[in-house]
């Protein structure tokens, strides 16, 4: 794999497109910094090389250019705070202030640069633009898996200007080679657990990982739709009434494969959408009319939990309920701990980026578990066989 430690950076100035899209609150304040922390080791190598530092990212969706809501200006304290050392910070990412400061740029410092995205050239993946950005430095470093599944001008088609000096960061090669492991080379048993709200979302990885698992669990909204598929009622719980078909085949495929497929017995039930709602638990197939499911049941966490906790290898992608709403998350909660148990006990545990890994952080359980994607949709895509283009434009 192409790495920065093929390098030594001493002398160069490398452009280094990260993934700082943090949660900001009203005030500006960074909610949960992960994203910014697990690019360090890639910023402090390079600048440890004597190299120096030019940061690329986007921020949120602006929709009509520069707006202060979106600027990583916000970001620029905190990450001067985790590295150390004092951080500049380029209003634009492309013009005449941004060259300027990316030239007088000495060994060991390190330039910030406006959000990417303030320019719709960013997401078409404009070749122009992409160029532009390149004359920023003389190596290029992809260190942002979170959005390695984009062909965005930062991302893939700026690759293209630096056909001998571009690199992945430890960061993308953290999560390639753990996807890696995962797929090609899981201790067995394997247990993948889907949970999140569509089953359309995530079904070609679930066809995929039925060529590899020996377990599969289903939880949360997506396991509705399996369960009436199967004749049960499910008053109004989630469903999606054109994947019936597919969620029969599923299981069909699951049976002719030898893969286990655990799918709900019990069902916290809701008379309302609501952290305050009347609460019961109820067989999954058995749902009152205008009640709906919000979390797996207490027999559920149980049988859940003990396929896990003799697991070898273990992918999460999905919560087992609504985990946002306290009254909701303890089905979420229970299975990150069988997780955290298993790991204890020697499985490997990857935890699939966005929902389930805001809910490992919220329950406290992140460095309980082997590893904690940074990347959503790219996981996904990966893990179902695409070809990630912020991947390809550094193995071209
Ligand atoms: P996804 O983005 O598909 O991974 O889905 C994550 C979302 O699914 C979270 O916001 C959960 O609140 C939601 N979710 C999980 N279980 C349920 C459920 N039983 N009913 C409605 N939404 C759910």
């Amino acid at each position: 794999m192409k790495t920065i430690d093929l390098i030594s950076f001493a002398g160069h100035k490398a452009l280094i497109r990260v993934d700082f899209n943090v949660p900001l609150d009203e005030d500006f304040n960074i909610t949960d910094d992960n994203r910014i922390t697990a690019a360090l080791p890639t910023i402090n190598k390079i600048l440890k090389d004597g190299g120096s530092v030019i940061l690329m990212s986007h921020l949120g969706r602006p929709k009509d250019g520069p707006t202060n809501k979106y600027s990583l200006k916000h970001i620029v304290p905190h990450l001067a705070d985790l590295l150390g050392q004092k951080v500049e910070f380029a209003d634009d990412c492309i013009g005449q202030q941004a060259i300027d400061e990316a030239k007088a740029l000495q060994p060991g410092e390190v330039l910030l640069l406006e959000n990417l995205r303030f320019y719709k050239e960013e997401e078409k993946g404009d070749v122009a633009f992409a160029e532009k950005l390149s004359k920023l430095g003389d190596v290029y470093v992809n260190d942002a898996f979170g959005t390695a599944h984009r062909a965005h001008a930062s991302t893939s088609i700026i690759a293209q200007f630096f056909p001998h000096a571009k690199y992945f960061g430890y960061l993308m090669a953290g999560e390639l080679a753990n996807a890696e492991k995962i797929l090609n080379h899981a201790d067995k048993p394997f247990t993948a657990i889907m949970g999140g709200s569509k089953v359309s979302d995530k079904i070609l990885l679930i066809e995929r990982l039925l060529d590899k698992v020996d377990n599969l669990i289903i939880g949360g909204g997506m396991a509705y739709t399996f369960a009436k598929a199967a004749g049960g009622t499910i008053g109004k719980s989630l469903v999606e009434l054109d994947k019936l078909d597919l969620a029969t085949s599923l299981v069909q495929k699951a049976k002719d494969k030898g893969v286990k497929l655990y799918l709900p017995i019990d069902t916290i039930i809701a008379d309302s959408f609501s952290n305050e709602a009347k609460t019961e638990v109820a067989p999954t197939n058995a749902i009152k009319d205008d009640w709906m499911g919000l979390d797996i049941g207490p027999e559920t966490i149980k049988a859940f939990s003990a396929v896990i906790e003799s697991s070898k290898t273990i992918l999460w992608n999905g919560p087992m309920g609504v985990f946002e709403m306290e009254s909701f998350l303890i089905g979420t909660k229970a299975i990150a701990n069988a997780v955290v148990k298993a790991t204890q006990n020697g499985a490997f545990s990857l935890i699939g980026g966005g929902d389930s890994a805001a809910a490992v952080a919220k329950f406290g359980l992140t460095d309980d578990v082997s590893y904690v994607s940074t990347g959503g949709g790219a996981l996904l895509e990966y893990m179902e066989g695409k070809e990630l283009p912020g991947v390809k434009a550094i193995n071209d």
